[in-house]
C-alpha cells in the first residue's frame, strides 16, 4: 500500500485501477452520453426518395410564368404515381415524395392560386426544394463509428436507421455507503451530538449528473462489522464509495473493514488538501472508495477521482481539460500540499481572460461557503501564498461553465 502521495499519482492510480467495463446491448432511449461500441451503417439512401423540402407545387420548369392545372395532391407518408407533365402540376406537402417528372418543386407562398388553376412564378430553378434520394447520406456507408459519443443528434441518426437498440459502453453501478453514528438522515430530528447526513444526497447527486442512474445508498454506523457487512452486500456493484471513518480516529474503521472484505488498498492519504484521507481499494474488477466524511472534501474528492474512475470506466476521454484564469483575490494555502480551492470563475466578455474568485472561509467541512462553487482552483505545493492577479488552472464542477 503507498500513503501520503501526490494528487497526481492518486490519479494515475486511479485511472489505472479502473477497468474499461465491457460494452452492451442499451435501448436507444437509454444511450444518450455512452461511447458507441459498432460502426453505424445507413441501411439505405436518405432521403429514400427525392423529398419535397417546401409545402407548394412539384411542377415542370418549362411553365414557368404560366397558369398551369393542378391535378392532385402529394402528402406527407403517400407515394403517388402520377406523372408531372406540361401544363400540369401536383399539390405537395413537405416530406412528401416527389412525383415521377418533378423538376422542381415552387413554394406555395410564390404561386397565385385560383381555383383549380395556379399561376407559377417566371423564374423557377431546377431541383428547386427538392432533396435528392441519397443527397444526405448513401446506404451502406458508416454514418458513425464506435467510439463516438452517442448525442441526442446522433440518437437521431441511429433511430433513421431503423435501430432501437446499440452496442455502447457501459457506465459504471454505484453504491455510497455513509458511515458514522452521528448522522441521521433529512427528514429526520437530530439528537444532541447529531447531524444530518449530507455526503449521501451529495454523492447520489454527483451520480446522477454523470447519468449513473440509481445509486444505492446504505448507512452504516461506526461498528467494524456493520461497516464489512454493507461492503459485502453490495459486492455486485462496480464502485462502491465510503465516505467518512477513513482517518486516524479510534472509530474510523473503513480501512480495517476493506481489509476483512479482503480488498487490496491501492493508497491512502494523499498530499492535498482538501481530502488528504482518500482511499483507494479494489477487489477483483470492483473499485472501492474511501471518501473523508468531511462533506467539501468528499465533494472535491469525487469531483478530482471518482469521476475520473467513472469516466474511464465508461470509456471516456479520461479527465477533463483544466482551464488557466487569474486570482482575483490571494490564496494562503500551507505549503506541501496541493490546495484545491472552491471558487467562482467568470469570464471578461464571451471571449476574455477567465478571473478566479476563491470562496470565503471554506474549510474541508464548510460546504455553506463553497455552495455555489462552479471550480475547484489548483494551488501547487510550493506555495505558502499566492497573490491576486496570479494564474492557476481550474476545473469546472459538473458539466462546464454553464452549470451553474
Ligand atoms: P470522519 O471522516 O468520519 O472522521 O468525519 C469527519 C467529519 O465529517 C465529521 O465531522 C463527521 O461528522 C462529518 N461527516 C461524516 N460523514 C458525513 C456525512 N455523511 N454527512 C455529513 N457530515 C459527515
Ligand atoms: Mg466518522
Amino acid at each position: 500500500m503507498i500513503t501520503m502521495i501526490a494528487p497526481d499519482d492518486a490519479i494515475r492510480l486511479v485511472l489505472e485501477n479502473a477497468p474499461l467495463l465491457p460494452s452492451h446491448k442499451v435501448p436507444l432511449s437509454q444511450a444518450c452520453g455512452l461511447k458507441l461500441a459498432e460502426p453505424v451503417l445507413s441501411d439505405r439512401d436518405y432521403p429514400p426518395f427525392p423529398r419535397a423540402m417546401m409545402d407548394g407545387y412539384a411542377v415542370r420548369l418549362a411553365d414557368a410564368a404560366a397558369t398551369v392545372e393542378v391535378i392532385g395532391e402529394v402528402a406527407a407518408g403517400c407515394s403517388v404515381e402520377t406523372q408531372v407533365t406540361e401544363g400540369q402540376c401536383l399539390e405537395i406537402m413537405t416530406g412528401a415524395p416527389c412525383p415521377p417528372g418533378t423538376e422542381a418543386v415552387v413554394q406555395k407562398e410564390h404561386v397565385r392560386r385560383d381555383g383549380s388553376q395556379v399561376t407559377l412564378p417566371r423564374e423557377i430553378k431546377l431541383g428547386g426544394h427538392i432533396a435528392p434520394r441519397g443527397s444526405e447520406c448513401r446506404g451502406g456507408v458508416v454514418v458513425l463509428k464506435p467510439g463516438d459519443t452517442i448525442t441526442p443528434l446522433a440518437t437521431a441518426v441511429i433511430a433513421s436507421m431503423g435501430l432501437d437498440s446499440i452496442l455502447a459502453t457501459r457506465r459504471p453501478t454505484l453504491a455510497v455507503i455513509t458511515t458514522g453514528s452521528e448522522l441521521v438522515p433529512p427528514g429526520t430530528e437530530p439528537a444532541p451530538g447529531q447531524i444530518r447526513d449530507s455526503n449521501g444526497p451529495m454523492l447520489a447527486s454527483m451520480a446522477r449528473d454523470l447519468r449513473i442512474d440509481s445509486p444505492l445508498h446504505l448507512h452504516v454506523s461506526d461498528r467494524e462489522d456493520e461497516i464489512l457487512q454493507a461492503i459485502s452486500s453490495v459486492a455486485e456493484y462496480d464502485i462502491v464509495l465510503l465516505t467518512g471513518g477513513v482517518s486516524v480516529g479510534n472509530y474510523d474503521l473503513v480501512p480495517p473493514a476493506l481489509r476483512d472484505f479482503g480488498a487490496e488498498t491501492i493508497f491512502h492519504k494523499v498530499r492535498q488538501k482538501p481530502g488528504k484521507p482518500l482511499l483507494l481499494a479494489k477487489k477483483d474488477s470492483q473499485l472501492l472508495f474511501g471518501l473523508p466524511g468531511n462533506p467539501l472534501a468528499c465533494h472535491f474528492c469525487f469531483h478530482h477521482y471518482v469521476a475520473a474512475a467513472i469516466r474511464k470506466m465508461s470509456g471516456k476521454s479520461t479527465l477533463s481539460s483544466p482551464v488557466l484564469g487569474s486570482l482575483t483575490e490571494a490564496v494562503k494555502p500551507k505549503k506541501g500540499r496541493t490546495h484545491f480551492v472552491a471558487a467562482c470563475a467568470q469570464q471578461d466578455g464571451s471571449t476574455g481572460p477567465w478571473s478566479v474568485r476563491p470562496l470565503p472561509g471554506v474549510s474541508s467541512a464548510d460546504i455553506f461557503g463553497a455552495c455555489m462553487a462552479n471550480c475547484y482552483a489548483e494551488i501547487p505545493p510550493d506555495h505558502d501564498s499566492l497573490a491576486a492577479g496570479n494564474i492557476v488552472s481550474f476545473t469546472w464542477i459538473g458539466n462546464g461553465p454553464w452549470a451553474n
